[in-house]
């Protein structure tokens, strides 16, 4: 596999096919912010409230003046409200350590809340034009077929499929930083899960998986998440009215609130335990 030309192609690609994301002529916070949103749910719900959170909160240091209750109140509807909680750390953590500065190494981007391996290598390639190893879904499905022949990656990365990544990296930074922003991009816009575009693809003559003629994935069935009816839902409806009751909710009113008595109390006392509802006097709050 040349891999330096599949590089070079999909940099090309990228120049004049990148999606004009708020987040990539922000601040390094702004990218910080984006990545955490970016976590769990997809770009088109991402834009209204990111932009909301970065008038709102334009620097780490605007956001750790705030009270965590604060975050997770203008999280709204992104789904897993504890990356607000995580995020709101984090910044207080730039805010008392950085001197309000998005760091700037991996190491010290990896000790922040709520950061691991993933978004550190992200936010230190797309703010800082760093070199590391972004290793999203995405990438990770177009190097399974580029490179690998298969239609998806294993279910989560292997060490083998960390250093084959590695491999492919440009020693350039500049070069590094385009090709983590270019594949990600060709991932979700042209070789998508579903159905990948490849009359669209820079690099369908090189894509092993087209030359061997689209072989089926062979590896365990990829079950789509469960939403309806999960301790998931059930947290987001709780939160969701306690986040819409500024005077807060009754316990047992948010109990009430969805059918399975059993499983709103465990819910609710998770809410609890993790700190994104607390109860006052009988009644729950941000
Ligand atoms: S040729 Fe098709 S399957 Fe191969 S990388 Fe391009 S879009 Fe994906």
């Amino acid at each position: 596999m040349d891999r330096q030309r599949v590089v070079w192609l999909v940099n090309q690609w990228f120049e004049q096919n990148r999606r004009d994301l708020p987040w990539r002529r922000s601040t390094p916070w702004g990218v910080m912010v984006s990545e955490f949103m970016l976590q769990q749910t997809p770009v088109a719900r991402v834009l209204g409230p990111w932009q909301e959170w970065m008038e709102r909160w334009p620097t780490p240091d605007d956001l750790a003046a705030e009270e965590p209750g604060a975050a997770v109140a203008a999280w709204g509807r992104l789904g897993y409200p504890r990356r607000a909680q995580r995020l709101h750390r984090a910044a207080v953590a730039i805010a008392q350590e950085h001197q309000g500065q998005v760091p700037t190494t991996l190491e010290e981007l990896r000790a922040l809340p709520g950061v691991g391996q993933y978004t550190a290598a992200a936010i230190l390639s797309f703010a800082h034009g760093g070199r590391a190893v972004v290793l999203d879904t995405n990438i990770r499905r177009l190097l399974a077929r580029v490179e690998g022949g298969q239609q998806f990656p294993s279910a989560s990365p292997t060490v083998a499929e960390w250093r084959e990544a590695e491999a492919w990296l440009p020693e350039d930074e500049a070069t590094a930083a385009l090709w983590a922003a270019s594949s990600m991009e060709l991932g979700a816009l042209v070789c998508t899960a579903r159905s990948p575009r490849c009359e669209d693809c820079p690099v369908s003559e090189l894509c092993a998986w087209r030359a061997a003629g689209y072989p089926a994935h062979e590896g365990p069935p990829r079950k789509p998440q469960a939403w309806h009816g999960t301790d998931r839902q059930c947290r987001g409806v709780i939160l969701d009215l306690v986040r819409h009751s500024p005077d807060g909710v009754p316990v047992e009113l948010a109990l009430e609130a969805w059918t399975d008595r059993s499983q709103a109390e465990r819910c609710l006392s998770g809410l609890l335990d993790d700190e994104l509802v607390r109860r006052d006097a009988g009644l729950l709050r941000l």
